[in-house]
């Protein structure tokens, strides 16, 4: 039997997690076009940043159970300057990375020698990474989903 293909049902996560650039919306706020909970206003005519985009729920990735709004983090495969794909985990709730999920994440980003990058939902990003040679010297890399990053060797 054919899976079903999986929709965005009442989950809005991301219409507050991520920055659109065409909106000018920052990150960690929600999007004056959404409605919480139910979905676009503007579904039709919405900007090709959102049209484009999946998270990784969406496209088949953990349980049923596990949609971003349930668990309060959004995934998502990005590739990254200098450090190629790279785990993005975007919080939705103040405090859903926190730091017993933190202790997994760099133990994550060490065993697979993923690249691993927590988004909090306020403050900084910081990217986990285990790579070595180094993949670039500074200890800070820019902006990512509109927000400083910092780099952490583990
Ligand atoms: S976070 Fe994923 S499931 Fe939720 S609205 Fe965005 S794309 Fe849909
Ligand atoms: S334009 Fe629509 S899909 Fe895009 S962030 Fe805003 S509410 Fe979400």
């Amino acid at each position: 039997m054919a899976e079903t293909k999986r929709t965005c049902g009442s989950c809005t996560a991301c219409c507050k997690t991520h920055a659109i650039e065409e909106l000018n919306k920052p990150a960690g706020v929600w999007c004056q076009e959404c409605s919480i909970g139910h979905g676009c206003k503007i579904y039709v005519s919405r900007p090709p940043t959102c049209q484009d985009w999946s998270c990784e729920w969406l496209l088949g990735v953990g349980k049923e159970e596990e949609r971003p709004d349930m668990v309060k983090i959004v995934l998502e495969w990005r590739d990254i300057p200098y450090f190629g794909q790279t785990l993005l985990l975007f919080e939705v709730t103040e405090g859903a990375l926190n730091n017993k999920f933190s202790q997994w994440i760099r133990k994550l980003a060490k065993n697979r020698k993923d690249t691993v990058c927590c988004l909090p939902l306020v403050g900084k990003n910081t990217i986990y990474v285990s790579r070595n040679p180094l993949p670039i010297e500074a200890k800070s890399f820019g902006t990512i989903n509109g927000r400083e990053t910092d780099i952490i060797y583990i």
